[in-house]
């Protein structure tokens, strides 16, 4: 029998992060049977119910640990979330460095991997012998903006929003300076100087296992891979990138639910699914505007809707317990009671984008939700809200062409008539056609990318081999 290989994961708060780093390790576990995965998890209050019950789906062979929750003020919430999940983690690094050395005592670790914003936790790497990887679990633009921060850093002064130039990424289609990630936007600000930190600190990992693939993001894995990384012979010194996506959460068995029913009513492919993450949440203004854009498309909809916030990220870690159908406008949900249907809050995305059905995806561009709609092929209107979700929407909409973006106005609304228009393009029009076209194209790739043969199952046998063969720094 193989020796057991031991591995220890460390997620950082939410549930968008913790299923990634899980996912990876069950696509671990399946090519490789004596691997034993630890995931060893940072809380900030009790876990959401969403968590643990996808918990308790895992193999016998991922064990999980909480660690004890952080306790954190009242200002905390207004926090940008890289600040706010930097602070659990800082904060749970005592009781990680316990966790780990007592765990790391009786069965010691191949490596320890974890969630680019848990990059601390690699720290321990040294004192335990054992190998440091990050999960990037966002794109690979993004990988390639953080490595490229320091020299960006030094280059370019001011704000980055009001350069007249583009900002030129290594691999990527040049970028407008405001459509860079939320922590670049504030150079005095606490997330930007987090943010330029991690860009250092990437620098000294043994590797990074993105969630990523090659067709869909070519030019900065290249970038990543070939011009740099120690897995070819190069003269930069990137650490070693290793694109494993698209890994994503197919969901667990779906009861009887009221939306995948209304669904099955609908015509093939007449659905817009509108949906902004696990936390992401609109201005009373805007949930207007985007209720009578949608009323005036009338075109078919499934929205899940939050209670409306004006820090779009403010239900990220947790929400207040609202009834979100109170804040629609006056007589929306009667006059379009034939035309669509509203969900409070969190909706089964998985069953809804595999869905006959369904047409279209507005969504904030989080990064699992674009890879899960790649994934089943459906096309997107991409409406970014926070993080690096712009640099997304840009890849979707001008460089992979697979969505529209819709204009945003001089107070940062999406008004009703441009939200309709948006909707008529993707769901009616000959661009629209094209955009579903190419994303039939991107659809396949993803799939392959994932068989036994495909590129991205090739880059995680490579890295499970090291750390197989792997024997103590
Ligand atoms: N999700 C879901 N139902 C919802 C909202 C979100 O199942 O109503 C899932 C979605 O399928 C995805 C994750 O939550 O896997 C959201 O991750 P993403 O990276 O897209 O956005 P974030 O939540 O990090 O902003």
């Amino acid at each position: 029998m193989e020796k057991t290989t031991y591995i220890a994961v460390i997620p950082c708060p939410g549930f968008s992060h913790l299923v990634p780093i899980l996912e990876l390790s069950k696509r671990l576990i399946h090519y490789h049977p004596h691997f034993h995965i630890t995931c060893i998890i940072p809380t900030h209050g009790s876990p959401p119910t969403t968590s643990t019950a996808y918990l308790q789906t895992l193999p016998p062979n991922i064990d999980t640990i909480f660690l004890p929750p952080v306790t954190t003020d009242d200002t905390w919430q207004l926090s940008d979330p890289v600040v706010q999940i930097n602070l659990v983690l800082t904060k749970s690094l005592p009781s990680l460095h316990n966790a780990l050395r007592d765990l790391n005592s009786k069965t010691p670790f191949s490596a320890l991997v974890a969630d680019v914003f848990a990059i601390e936790a690699l720290d321990f790497a040294k004192e335990l012998s054992t190998l440091s990887f990050v999960y990037f679990a966002s794109p690979a633009m993004t990988l390639s903006l953080l490595l490229h921060m320091p020299k960006l850093d030094e280059m370019i002064s001011g704000e980055f929003r009001d350069q007249s130039e583009p900002i030129l990424i290594p691999g990527c289609v040049p970028l407008h300076g405001r459509d860079l990630p939320d922590p670049v936007q504030e150079r005095s600000s606490q997330a930007y100087e987090q943010f330029l930190q991690l860009g250092k600190r990437l620098y000294n990992v043994d590797g990074i296992l993105l969630n990523s693939f090659m067709e869909m993001e070519e030019g900065p894995i290249k970038a990543l891979t070939q011009e740099g990384g120690g897995n070819s012979n190069t003269s930069t010194n990137n650490p070693p990138v290793y694109p494993v996506g698209p890994i994503t959460y197919n969901g667990s068995k779906q009861e009887d639910l009221e939306c995948l029913r209304w669904l099955d009513k609908q015509p093939s492919k007449s659905v817009l699914y509108v949906s902004f993450g696990s936390g992401g949440t609109l201005s009373q203004h805007q949930i207007n505007e985007l209720a009578l854009g949608l009323e005036l498309s009338e075109k078919k909809f499934l929205w899940v809707l939050r209670a409306p916030s004006n820090i779009a990220s403010s239900a990220y870690l947790g929400s207040k317990n609202e009834d979100p159908l109170e804040f629609l406008p006056q007589g929306f949900l009667e006059r379009t009671k034939e035309q669509g249907l509203v969900v409070p809050s969190w909706a089964p995305q998985i069953p809804i984008l595999s869905h006959s059905s369904v047409g279209g995806f507005l969504s904030h561009c989080g990064w699992n939700s674009t890879l899960e709609s790649v994934q089943k092929g459906v096309p997107f209107i991409s409406w970014p809200l926070f993080a690096e979700q712009r640099m997304t929407a840009v890849m979707i909409s001008e460089d992979l062409k697979v969505g529209v973006r819709p204009e945003v106005d001089e107070n940062g609304i999406v008004v009703r008539d441009e939200i309709a228009k948006v909707i008529k393009c993707l769901m009616e029009d000959e661009e629209g056609e094209e955009i579903k076209k190419r994303m039939k194209g991107l659809k396949d790739a993803a799939v392959n990318a994932v068989k036994d043969d495909g590129s991205s199952t090739k880059a995680l046998l490579e890295v499970a081999l090291k750390w197989t063969n792997f024997s103590g720094v």
